[in-house]
């Protein structure tokens, strides 16, 4: 078992391209009502978490709930690809408008293993070159969280570690 320290009040941003299991460890280590994941935000604004074209409209409202939640001093999680930097830099901008530390959080798994899961899941239906780029973005990602203002970032290579990791609240 691995604790991973988190100021008790953060804004802890998941990073991790599709099929890394960043739902499964949103689930296995925060309450469902501390989660706020793209993907139920695009099947709130157009009926589908998969409409990539309503994503605009599903982050600009994540990002509404997860301010309200920060202002109420609620740990909050967001569970997203954030392989993107602008993706991240506007939630590290949210956490600092609250005086709330961000912490990265990546799930970095194999692209393969990630692929072979994709293909069983009934879904997801995007091609491999969506994982490709996404895989890409993570590998600079990782270099750069730090000076993007992530105060804390917790790496974790593989399954293993990812399995082997618990959330310590640091008061
Ligand atoms: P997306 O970005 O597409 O939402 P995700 O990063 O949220 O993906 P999950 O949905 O958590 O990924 O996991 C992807 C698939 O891998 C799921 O089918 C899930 O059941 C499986 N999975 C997740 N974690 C594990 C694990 N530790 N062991 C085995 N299978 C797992
Ligand atoms: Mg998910």
């Amino acid at each position: 078992m691995t604790e991973l320290t988190v100021p008790a009040l953060s804004l802890v941003v998941l990073v991790g391209i599709s099929g890394s299991g960043k739902s499964t460890f949103a689930q296995r280590n925060f309450a469902p009502s501390q989660v706020l994941s793209s993907d139920a935000f695009r099947a709130m604004v157009a009926d589908d978490e998969n409409d990539q074209s309503a994503s605009a409209a599903a982050f600009d409202a994540l990002h509404y709930v997860a301010g309200r939640r920060l202002a109420g001093g609620r740990l909050t999680v967001i569970d997203a690809t954030n392989v993107q930097d602008h993706a991240r830099a506007g939630l590290v901008a949210l956490a600092r408008a609250h005086d709330v530390l961000p912490v990265a959080i990546v799930l970095d798994l194999p692209e393969e293993e990630c692929w072979a899961r994709t293909e069983r899941r009934p879904d997801r239906s995007f091609g491999r070159g969506v994982l490709g780029r996404q895989s890409r973005d993570l590998r600079r990602s990782i270099k750069r969280l730090s000076r993007e203002g992530f105060r804390t970032v917790h790496v974790l290579h593989g399954l293993e570690e990812i399995e082997a990791a618990t959330i310590r609240p640091q008061r």
